[in-house]
């Protein structure tokens, strides 16, 4: 059964003040301004799991339903996202790479347990950010099975999700998830469906610090972003 409409899932990096990196990063004034448009307009942010749950017994969700998720374990994870998730009351996932914990910028194992505790779900993100479709069948299932077995020894708790680096997959590497013990994993928001219906490529939003307006964050959040980008790049 399909959904009758799309579950946002929003995907954030860093949440901080712009460091003239790569990292897609959104001020911490913009995310606030998002999670208020989400409070605002009565959503409800989910963990994770409830996606997940209601993508397996294919229950649909309640409409005004979202989840917020996280790659990479930046540092500003724990210190700036983290403080701001907590004055709204909302929940959120971060998808983590083990090698890269506690290195300069990222979080560390301490601040991981410590978000971990207060309402963050941690998911794996590959052992080493590994774009998996590039990878030998076996340093793909290193990566996911050392990854979650690492975080799973450092958190004390299952670790049942996976973020695809840069959202790349193949159908080999779902399977591969899915016998690793995964119960699910996301990708980046690639490709036009009009649901997320399975668990091995369960699409997000990318959020970025142009959304700022109530249309902009509208269209995204409602199925019609879909449709913009697919008029913006014909396939
Ligand atoms: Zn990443």
């Amino acid at each position: 059964m399909a959904y009758p409409w799309t579950i946002p899932v929003l995907a954030y990096h860093r949440i901080g003040e712009p460091k003239g990196d790569h990292v897609p990063t959104v001020s911490p004034e913009t995310f606030e301004t998002q999670l208020a448009f989400l409070r605002r307009h009565g959503y409800r942010v989910a963990e994770f799991g409830e996606i997940v749950d209601g993508i397996a017994r294919a229950t649909p969700l309640e409409r005004r339903t979202v989840a917020i998720t996280f790659d990479d374990g930046y540092e500003e994870t724990c210190s700036v996202a983290a403080p701001i998730l907590h004055r709204f009351g909302f929940q959120a996932t971060v998808f983590v790479t083990p090698t890269e914990i506690g290195l300069p910028g990222f979080m560390t194992w301490d601040q991981l347990r410590a978000v971990a505790k207060n309402g963050i779900r941690v998911g794996s993100h590959t052992l080493h950010h590994t774009y998996l479709p590039l990878a030998s069948r076996d340093q793909a299932q290193r990566e996911l099975v050392e990854s979650k077995y690492l975080l799973e020894q450092q958190l004390g708790e299952p670790v049942s999700w996976l973020s695809y680096p840069v959202g790349g997959f193949t159908p080999e590497l779902q399977a591969m998830a899915r016998a690793a013990g995964y119960q699910a994993a996301c990708t980046t928001n690639r490709g036009v469906s009009k649901t997320s219906k399975d668990l091995f490529a369960i699409r997000r939003i990318k959020m970025t610090e142009r959304d700022r307006s109530p249309f902009l964050l509208w269209i995204k959040l409602s199925g019609y972003y879909d449709l913009f980008r697919r008029l913006e790049r014909p396939a």
